[in-house]
């Protein structure tokens, strides 16, 4: 493992997002920025979508830093969103493509309804504009919307977008399908992954789960929790400590890194060597990418 700068311990962040979802930068790009930022194991976490694997080996065996690869599945819990990292995943897992196609083509038809109701208040938004900005088969979320709508000089970024009118008790907020979180737990499991429930406590994002609801989702497979993360204050943090504690889950940390669109910047959380080690040995699915693949 490479240990750039003059950091002894190897930067390790195992969640960042490239433009095959909703960050800003290819994956090549993302993880050029990641080598630039000091990083040496960079997880790709894209929503839903493990397009951005193939650009990002690439690049990370050209700058010489290991990308642990990943997704983080949209899920639910009794209809309240649950966002489900997932490592080292088998990319070619019938049953999780599957259910990534499923969830995506979802979140395509939730976009245009909340285009719709947009547009029928007057907001200069446009399916087709912002499909063509986003790109073919990108996984779209109201991020790509809110990019639409600071394009038409709106509003000046996407936080303002998403404090206005995209945040989750919005009337513009368009709920969209997605598989309960311990389905896709067990397909994770299945597909030789690490399933990690990302950010568990931020509040500022709407509710979030009890500790008897990650207790359950623990009983069904779930390995680790997101303790560090920018969304989770000192009680957050210490809340999921102890229930990692307590169950014996991996404790990750991560930027949730998503290029220009989030203030989030790059190893701003990070994960513990050992930590990591441990997460590597419970997936199977997929070998590293770059410079340990
Ligand atoms: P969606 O998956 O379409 O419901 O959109 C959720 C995504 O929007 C998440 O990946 C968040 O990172 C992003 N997001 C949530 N709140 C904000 C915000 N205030 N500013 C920018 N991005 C945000
Ligand atoms: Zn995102
Ligand atoms: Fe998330
Ligand atoms: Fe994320």
């Amino acid at each position: 493992m490479s240990t750039t700068g003059s950091a002894a311990s190897p930067v390790i962040d195992l969640h960042a997002h490239s433009a095959h979802s909703d960050g800003t930068q290819s994956a090549a790009d993302l993880v050029l920025a990641a080598s630039c930022a000091g990083v040496d194991v960079l997880g790709l976490t894209d929503h839903d979508v493990v397009d951005g694997w193939d650009a990002a080996a690439a690049q990370a065996a050209r700058v010489g830093i290991t990308v642990v690869p990943g997704v983080e599945l949209s899920t639910q819990v009794a209809g309240m969103s649950v966002h489900l990292l997932a490592y080292l995943v088998d990319p070619w897992d019938r049953t999780l493509g599957a259910m990534m196609g499923t969830i995506r083509a979802h979140r395509t038809a939730r976009l245009r309804r909340t285009v719709e109701l947009l547009a029928a208040d007057g907001y200069p938004v446009d399916y087709d504009e912002i499909v063509a900005w986003a790109g073919a088969g990108t996984t779209l979320g109201r991020p790509h919307v809110a990019d639409a709508l600071v394009r038409a000089g709106s509003f000046p970024d996407r936080d303002a977008v998403f404090e206005t009118l995209l945040h989750s008790s919005s009337p513009y907020y368009v709920r969209h399908w997605a598989p309960s979180t311990s389905e896709a737990i067990g397909t994770v499991r299945s597909a030789g992954g690490v399933p990690v429930l990302a950010h568990p406590f931020a509040h500022r994002r709407g509710r979030v789960l009890t500790e008897a609801d990650i207790d359950d989702l623990v009983d069904v497979g779930l390995c680790g929790l997101e303790v560090h993360h920018p969304d989770h204050d000192a009680e957050a943090v210490a809340t999921a400590g102890s229930i990692s504690a307590r169950r014996g889950l991996v404790q990750t940390g991560a930027s949730d890194y998503h290029g220009t669109g989030k203030s989030n910047r790059l190893a701003q959380c990070t994960t513990a060597p050992e930590t990591l080690e441990r997460l590597l040995g419970m997936g199977s699915g997929s070998p590293l990418l770059g410079s340990r693949g």
